[in-house]
């Protein structure tokens, strides 16, 4: 990852005649001996593979929406039933695993995961809550600088989150919110257009709210770029991570980010409707000045169950919290964790990311190359994991709806997404070199 918050250029081997996915053969042994020089490879046993309707193991291309089940979620899981069982309310200060401090199990790994501090992250609540309560503290709009940027096309929850933020302070969205899009006839955002929104909103603009990875094409943002130039009007920048989080490598602490939220369920795999990551700048975290809603879970722990009603902050993020934390959805976010932590962190996942993206490049462009468009980036380091694939008929657009349904018919998880285009995502952790064969040669069959 370099300074500026854009994730480095491959490294060394890309492309030089050593490069054994520039090399390898396109067939099916070709993929088998990727995997078998794969350093992560063994880490696909730790998750349970849906099954086809055939018994084979599907081609699961989905983890950009709901992440595979750690086999470990099971016995997490089953501790605290069992705990709860045995000991009811001592749970709560009874052992390693008391539910009072348990969520600080979370800390580190999550903080590692993102580039915060540990007094910069917590987890708690859910993506969506995460930013409410993030920017009632953060988006503090005065009648001279009351604007939010965000992106044209934000994912729903996103904009609805900002326009209503808006209202509730008493300003109007068709005069507070600007949005960004690509270019006209372009898919990303440019770079250099996100840039010079900012500086254009100049003293009106209170809050930079952008997604690291955008949800739809995989776009990965520019950071580092985005932070100094919000901070360089007065603005205040966040972000949502929910794309990025356990897909790229990221550095919030070191970019001076003010904030950020995401979810566990995408790339995280912490099961459905999982728990919540939020990170707040160190510099932020213990500002009695900023306004917060609160609650008895973000008051100091240690006169908490004094049952006082002056609210005595932690001096973390955690006195972000509003309530004791949902100790079963916690419990599968640690059993994956652990598996991020036992692989290495995010810089050997990155490394698979990169070889599995120039591998699937060249499948696609030899096997089908005229028929799809890659709507993601075609440089590496502004992609994550995801592909955002357009189906081409002709010089028309392919029924992509279609498509997706033969996919999923024959075996291939991945998702369709309004209004024609197919997401893929070889997830680091357990997509193997033959899924992503096995997946053009089934798209091949379908086209
Ligand atoms: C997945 C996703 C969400 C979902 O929000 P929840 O509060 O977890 O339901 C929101 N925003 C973005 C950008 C997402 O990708």
């Amino acid at each position: 990852m370099s300074a500026d918050g854009s994730l480095d250029r491959p490294a060394g081997r890309a492309g030089t005649p050593d490069d054994p996915v520039a090399t390898a053969g396109l067939d099916l042994d070709g993929a088998r001996s990727l995997d078998a020089a794969d350093p992560l490879a063994g880490f696909r046993d730790r998750f349970n593979v849906p099954r086809h309707t055939d018994g084979s193991e599907q081609v699961y291309l989905v983890g950009n929406s709901l992440g595979l089940a750690p086999k470990a979620t099971r016995t997490w899981v089953d501790r605290e039933l069992d705990r709860w069982a045995t000991l009811g309310v001592a749970g709560h200060f009874t052992g390693d695993l008391a539910w009072a401090p348990y969520h600080e199990q979370a800390t580190q790994p999550m903080a590692d995961l993102v580039g915060g501090r540990p007094d910069e992250v917590v987890v708690m609540n859910s993506l969506t809550v995460n930013l409410h309560l993030l920017m009632i503290s953060f988006y503090r709009p005065t009648p001279e600088r009351h604007k939010v940027i965000i992106e044209a096309g934000a994912f729903p929850s996103d904009h609805f989150a900002v326009e209503s933020q808006i209202r509730q302070r008493g300003y109007d969205p068709t005069t507070s919110l600007i949005t960004v899009a690509p270019r006209p006839g372009e898919e990303l955002l440019d770079d250099d257009d996100l840039l010079a929104a900012i500086a254009d909103a100049g003293d009106a603009l209170a809050l930079v709210l952008l997604p690291g990875v955008q949800y739809y094409t995989g776009q990965v943002l520019p950071m580092a770029a985005i932070t100094a130039a919000g901070h360089a009007v007065g603005a205040v920048v966040g972000f949502d991570l929910a794309h990025a989080a356990g897909n790229v490598p990221l550095a919030l602490h070191e970019w001076d980010v003010d904030f950020a939220a995401w979810c566990t369920y995408k790339y995280l795999n912490a099961g459905p409707g999982g728990i919540a990551g939020a990170f707040v700048h160190r510099r932020h975290v213990a500002d009695p000045d900023l306004p917060k809603f609160a609650g008895w879970w973000g008051t100091a722990k240690d006169t908490r169950f004094e049952m006082a009603t002056t609210f005595d902050p932690i001096p973390t993020v955690e006195s972000w919290q509003l309530s004791n934390p949902p100790i079963l959805m916690l419990a599968a976010l640690l059993a994956s964790l652990e598996v991020f932590t036992e692989a290495g962190g995010m810089a050997p996942l990155r490394a698979k990311t990169e070889r599995q993206v120039r591998y699937l490049d060249r499948l696609l462009a030899d096997r089908v190359g005229d028929r799809i468009e890659q709507v993601n980036a075609s440089e590496l380091h502004r992609r994550g994991c995801q592909f955002a694939l357009r189906l081409r008929d002709g010089d028309r657009t392919a029924d992509g709806k279609a498509v997706h349904a033969a996919l999923e018919a024959a075996g291939v998880a991945c998702d369709w997404r309004y209004p024609d285009v197919i997401r893929v995502a070889p997830v680091p952790l357990y997509t193997t070199f033959e899924d992503l064969h096995r997946f053009v040669e089934i798209l091949e069959d379908v086209l």
